[in-house]
């Protein structure tokens, strides 16, 4: 019987803080000549002049320029978008334009790379007569903490240790899609498969149609949630900790009777909402439905009414009747703007402290006016660029991942 290595193990150094300074995933190489605009002077620009310099480029550009909005994004950043979603339709959505020849992604850094990955790919390349779509990303801080908890080498590592246990030949890898590019590479290589919070179950049939187990990352929470609504029992799901010294915490046990290994990274935003908090709103206010994204913790998630990705979050809101409540788990900017848009609907976030993607929130007006100037100055910065491997591969299972019904 393998015994698994004592060597494995990480350091414990990237946990995620608001404070965090984000460093680019390896895969990315930043290119270009030094900015001609430091960015320093518009940080004491007016949000007014900031928006009229901000639409003159855009103006200039016409539709040659695709300003991608995420849903989680501030108000004043969403409102000068082109194209408002999440992160894989924005991707797709501008990847399949064919006047675009720059996209500024207000988002955060894995979904500028899937931005690239699609934009860039070789057809699209081949119809451009070879010219590649810059993908810029106005700031480079704005990272996202569950795509941070599981760096490659860790994957890599996992890997290894679950061979000296199990076959890996008969471990189907799965990643969601808020990750680096890549893990969407190692999946790729490995004949895994990319899904999003929509098609999460999807994804794990396709799995489970192929091999007998599935390594799931870098969201425990999705996972689990997917898993459980699949039949898949706790005891099935072993955690994967990464720093943990061997197996990430596991006994040989626990890996050969498992049927999804789940690893231990969740979204900093959705972990905060707590069972506590539904029983307050249902307390409260009496007929009040919970919706609530995959990305929270199973015990919000069993709570809810509803739950579903960010655009089923959305459809549920547009098509309830007049009256009807509702408290939201899930990015403060998407339920606020909710609300706005709304107002015959009593509309919540579910949860008493603020729960806003810190990292995406650092796109503001004044980078997105310094990135766009500097590219109408042929300096474009923070060029957001996967190399041919890596996106070759991260390809491979995302189309994978549009097989899935
Ligand atoms: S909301 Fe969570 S998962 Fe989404 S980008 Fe922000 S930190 Fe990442």
């Amino acid at each position: 019987m393998p015994t698994p290595s004592r060597r494995h193990g990480t350091q414990k150094t990237n946990h995620f803080s608001p404070n965090t300074v984000y460093k680019p995933a390896m895969t990315t190489m930043l290119a270009g000549p030094a900015p001609v605009h430091e960015l320093q002077p518009y940080k004491s620009l007016l949000n007014d002049e900031l928006t009229r310099r901000i639409q003159k480029v855009r103006r200039q550009f016409g539709s040659q320029l695709l300003i991608l909005g995420h849903h989680y994004q501030q108000d004043e950043v969403i409102s000068l978008a082109d194209l408002r979603g999440d992160s894989y339709g924005l991707s797709q959505n501008a990847a399949a334009s064919s006047e675009c020849r720059y996209i500024v992604f207000c988002g955060v850094h894995f979904m500028a790379e899937t931005a690239d990955i699609l934009a860039n790919r070789p057809e699209k390349l081949a119809e451009r007569g070879g010219v590649r779509v810059p993908v810029i990303l106005p700031d480079l801080a704005a990272g996202c903490s569950m795509a941070d908890m599981a760096a490659l080498h860790q994957i890599e590592d996992a890997w290894d240790q679950l061979g000296e246990v199990v076959d890996t030949n008969d471990i189907t890898p799965v990643t969601y899609i808020n990750s680096a590019a890549s893990l969407k590479a190692f999946v790729g290589r490995h004949g895994g498969i990319v899904c999003t919070s929509s098609n999460a179950e999807a994804a794990l049939r396709w799995a489970f149609a192929r091999t007998s187990r599935v390594m799931f990352f870098p969201d425990q929470h999705l996972g689990r949630n997917t898993a459980i609504g699949m039949g898949i029992t706790l005891d099935q799901m072993p955690v994967w900790d990464p720093f943990a010294d061997a197996l990430g915490g596991n006994s040989e046990q626990q890996i050969r009777e498992s049927k999804v290994v789940l690893w231990k990274g969740h979204c900093s935003v959705h972990q905060m909402f707590r069972p506590e908090h539904v029983t307050m709103f249902r307390d409260k206010y009496p007929g009040i439905k919970i919706l609530v994204h995959p990305e929270c913790p199973r015990e919000v998630f069993e709570l809810a009414d509803v739950s579903g990705s960010t655009s089923k979050i959305i459809k549920t809101v547009e098509s309830s009747p007049p009256g009807s409540k509702w408290a939201i788990g899930t990015e403060l900017h998407l339920v606020n703007r909710l609300k706005q848009q709304h107002p015959d609907k009593e509309i919540h976030f579910l949860s008493p402290v603020v729960c806003m993607c810190a990292t995406m929130y650092r796109i503001d007006l004044a980078h997105l006016c310094w990135s766009l100037e500097n590219l109408v100055a042929g300096t474009p910065v923070n060029v957001i660029e996967v190399d041919a491997e890596t996106a070759r591969w991260s390809l491979v299972a995302l189309e994978r991942m549009l097989e899935v019904k």
